[in-house]
């Protein structure tokens, strides 16, 4: 077994939650960049430039891309052969929340209970997704969801009968409501199959697939990239200001499902698509 302490676990979150809230990913910032070719739209070209502008900005100054920093969402894989050490894994990257969010100056969205509805005041608890892998490595991918993308999304318990069409028309229906209020250009995290929560962190996971890397079921792909034109045909475009940039992806995630069920998932990811990872 080897040995890792949840403090080396607890640091790596502290700095992803910084580092990914200041600084877009420069496959995002190439493909917003793309994109402005294929925008037609006067405004939508504008919007793109202002995008990357902010994007530049936040890099160079180490601030926030968005006000929106988002709700601390953590996948953990844990291989099998590790040993963890030094505390308690939920405390530990809770306390990495707490220290980048306080330490980073980044916005604090966390409330306690949601009804009662009073701030946490460091940005927790975050959600953690805990996955056992094989091997001896902890892989931590950090990323923040801001609210307003978040609120877009949506799961429905389609039939099985009403198959792939009610799938892809679900998805483009959910874009095309959601107009401006995902902050577009967003990234399409689609969810297909499972139980209703698996199908939901589908969605979610999705998200966190490289831009332009399609799924490695040829059937999937061809769907991913049917999606896309869809999408972007739809004519919402930038800020949902219309144009031909409404999505700058789309990604499918699927699992086994039972024969009287066919789960989908939708969660919408604006243009701050914000994620990154450390390899303990
Ligand atoms: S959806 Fe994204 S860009 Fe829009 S306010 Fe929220 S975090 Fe910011």
């Amino acid at each position: 077994m080897r040995e890792v302490n949840v403090k080396d676990i607890s640091d790596a979150v502290r700095d992803l939650s910084i580092e990914t809230n200041c600084v877009l990913g420069d496959a995002e910032v190439s493909y917003i960049k793309k994109m402005q070719d294929v925008e037609e739209s006067a405004t939508g070209k504008e919007i793109l430039s202002m995008l990357l502008e902010n994007a530049k900005i936040a890099r160079e100054e180490g601030i926030a891309i968005c006000q929106d920093t988002g709700f601390a969402v953590v996948f953990i894989e844990l291989g099998q052969d590790v040993h963890l050490v030094g505390g308690d894994l939920g405390e530990a990257v809770s306390d990495g929340v707490a220290r980048g969010y306080t330490e980073g100056y980044l916005r604090k969205s966390i409330l306690s209970d949601p009804i009662k509805r009073e701030n946490t005041g460091d940005n927790t608890p975050p959600v953690i997704h805990l996955t056992i892998v094989p091997g001896d490595k902890v892989r931590v991918t950090f990323a923040p969801k801001g609210g307003g993308s978040e609120n877009m999304s949506e799961i429905r318990m389609l039939k099985p009968s009403d198959g792939i069409e009610g799938v892809k028309d679900f998805v483009v229906e959910r874009v095309v409501k959601s107009g401006g209020n995902p902050c577009p250009p967003i990234v399409v995290g689609v969810g297909i199959g499972g139980t209703f929560e698996r199908c939901a962190f589908l969605a979610k996971k999705a998200l966190l697939r490289p831009l332009g890397q399609r799924h490695s079921d040829p059937f999937y792909a061809d769907i991913e990239e049917e999606l896309l034109r869809r999408v972007n045909e739809s004519g919402v475009g930038p800020q949902g200001l219309g144009g031909r940039v409404t999505a700058l992806d789309v990604h499918i995630e699927t699992h086994p499902c039972h024969i009287a069920s066919l789960p989908a998932a939708v969660n919408l990811n604006c243009h701050a698509s914000r994620h990154g990872e450390r390899i303990i």
